[in-house]
């Protein structure tokens, strides 16, 4: 199965973070098909593929340990490399790339959509009209798909104008996280948890997905995007989705994307009272992170003075649909916060009648840890070993418990087989295989329900709520759960 896999973008941020070092690791794992061509295109930068494999290499030596490739392995792979110069907002130039794919009957060609997301529109609609989507194209689009609705519904439209809804790969990386494919697994592929998957068990799920860098060098695009848009639109919905969708009739593309599409369409939607009470914003001021003093979120280099742009969101929505109604989902996600980290906790209902006390009155609860580690706890309750000679008298005739945990640590059972997040969606991609991507009518389903968050964030006037940059977020956070008579984790 031989492959033209082209970077549009081929020398941005993304294809030099994490798309080639992820071709690299799965060159080196022997996973990549034969006879493939990984061709990077740009307007400036190179003259030669020599000089595009020289910049190559600067990245991959920079990696740290095993994952460096020794000068005989990057030879290998630097003989997949190309480059093309193409100015893609100039229709002429889409003859150069259309001259290089042509040189060669690949068995499938993939168009990575890795430059400005103002372009997918355009560049979607030349690659059509230059003979350049055929049935053996794919086309792979990133994040952020538009910037609400109506724009996320134009670059669809394009998109779809050339390309069957089977040719388009639209990534959200959070799928490809080996820990969400894992719960999936650990709900589809158990019968242990599926029967107390429902609101008669649990008694409510928080989602959070916590950054402790602020916006870096990207502070011009977050100042015009924000964290609802970066984080919530996307990742944490696809997150909930994937904890509280029904089972899917079987494995294939679709029939887990229409399930999820069903839990998009039963959340509740907004209303004047839910939008003020039941959701916060927040905007980092000056703090600590990693021990070091950090600067306001206003002060970031291209950041306006008097941003309104929220840099967190904390959410409470309900699943309007038998199985969850009345349950309370908890979404939280920042930047600046106290701890990289993202997770699903599944908080159960306590026993209904109590004949043990548990520690500060606390229940069964499991933990999907997403990143940094990959794994579960689930956390118990158990009989601790009576003292054999009691130094008082019992004060209570109510036995007290204590907490343990089951503790599944996936990195460390399955190790050195694991496979990143852009490694297996390229995988993906290369194989034909739609299951870890979005389809569009998920996606407009998605900005659908944060628009009216979106619209009333427009037009108030007042400002984010303040944060210190290093803690968890706005106190009104913590209120959102308050009120419910919940807890974040950190907190109880
Ligand atoms: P970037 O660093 O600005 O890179 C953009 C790339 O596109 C460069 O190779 C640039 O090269 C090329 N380019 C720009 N205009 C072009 C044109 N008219 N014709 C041909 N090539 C053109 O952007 P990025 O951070 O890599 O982001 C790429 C996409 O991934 C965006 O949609 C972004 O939102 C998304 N994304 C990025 C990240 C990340 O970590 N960076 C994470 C998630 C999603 P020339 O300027 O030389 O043409």
């Amino acid at each position: 199965m031989s492959f033209d896999l082209v970077l549009l973008g081929g020398t941005g941020d993304l294809a030099w973070r994490k798309l080639l070092p992820a071709l690299f690791q799965a060159f080196r794992h022997g996973s990549l098909p034969e006879g493939g061509r990984i061709l990077g295109v740009a307007r400036e930068a190179f003259d030669s593929d020599t000089q595009y494999r020289d910049w190559v290499a600067l990245r991959l030596e920079a990696i740290e340990g095993e994952k460096r490739p020794t000068s005989e392995e990057f030879a290998r792979f630097a003989a997949l490399l190309h480059y093309v110069r193409a100015d893609l907002s100039q229709p002429d130039d889409y003859a150069a790339l259309a001259a290089r794919l042509h040189e060669r009957q690949a068995d499938s060609v993939v168009l990575y959509l890795a430059t400005a997301p103002a372009l997918f529109a355009s560049v979607a609609e030349q690659l059509g009209r230059s003979g350049l989507a055929t049935p053996q194209t794919r086309i792979v689009l990133e994040k952020p798909l538009g910037h609400d609705l109506a724009s996320n519904r134009a670059i669809n439209a394009s998109v779809l104008r050339h390309f069957g809804e089977h040719q388009v790969f639209r990534i959200d990386h959070y799928l490809g996280k080996p820990s969400v494919q894992n719960l999936l697994a650990l709900r589809f592929g158990n019968t242990l948890f599926e029967p107390l998957w429902r609101r008669d068990t649990i008694a409510n799920i928080q989602i959070t997905i916590a950054e402790t860098l602020g916006v870096e060098k990207r502070g011009s695009f977050y100042d015009g995007t924000g964290a609802l848009r970066d984080m919530v639109q996307n990742h944490a919905l696809q997150l909930l989705c994937a904890v509280a969708m029904e089972p899917p009739v079987n494995a294939s593309a679709d029939a887990i994307r229409d399930e999820k599409l069903k839990v998009l369409r039963s959340l509740r939607p907004w209303t004047a009272e839910t939008l003020a009470r039941d959701a916060v914003r927040g905007q980092y001021t000056a703090g600590q992170a990693a021990g070091e003093r950090v600067p306001s979120y206003r002060d970031e280099p291209g950041v306006h003075l008097d941003s309104h742009t929220e840099t967190f969101v904390a959410l409470r929505t309900e699943i309007h649909n038998w199985r969850w109604a009345g349950v309370p989902f908890y979404l939280r996600t920042g930047k600046r916060l106290a701890s990289r980290e993202a997770f699903i906790v599944v908080n159960f209902r306590p026993t209904p009648h109590a004949i043990f006390r548990t520690p500060t009155d606390s229940a069964n609860r499991l933990v999907i840890h997403l990143q940094p580690r990959d794994g579960l706890d689930l956390h118990l309750f158990a009989a601790a070993q009576a003292p054999r000679r009691p130094a008082a008298p019992a004060t209570s005739a109510t036995p007290l418990l204590s907490a343990v945990s089951l503790n599944m640590d996936f990195d460390q059972r399955f190790g050195a087989e694991r496979v990143g997040a852009y490694e297996r969606l390229l995988l993906d991609v290369l194989a034909g295989r739609l299951n870890l991507f979005v389809r569009s009518d998920e996606q407009e389903a998605a900005w659908e329900w944060v628009e009216p968050l979106l619209d009333a964030w427009a037009q108030a006037e007042e400002s984010p709520r303040g944060y210190a940059a290093g803690t968890w977020g706005p106190s009104a956070a913590s209120a959102l759960l308050a009120r419910d008579g919940y807890c974040w984790t950190e907190e109880c």
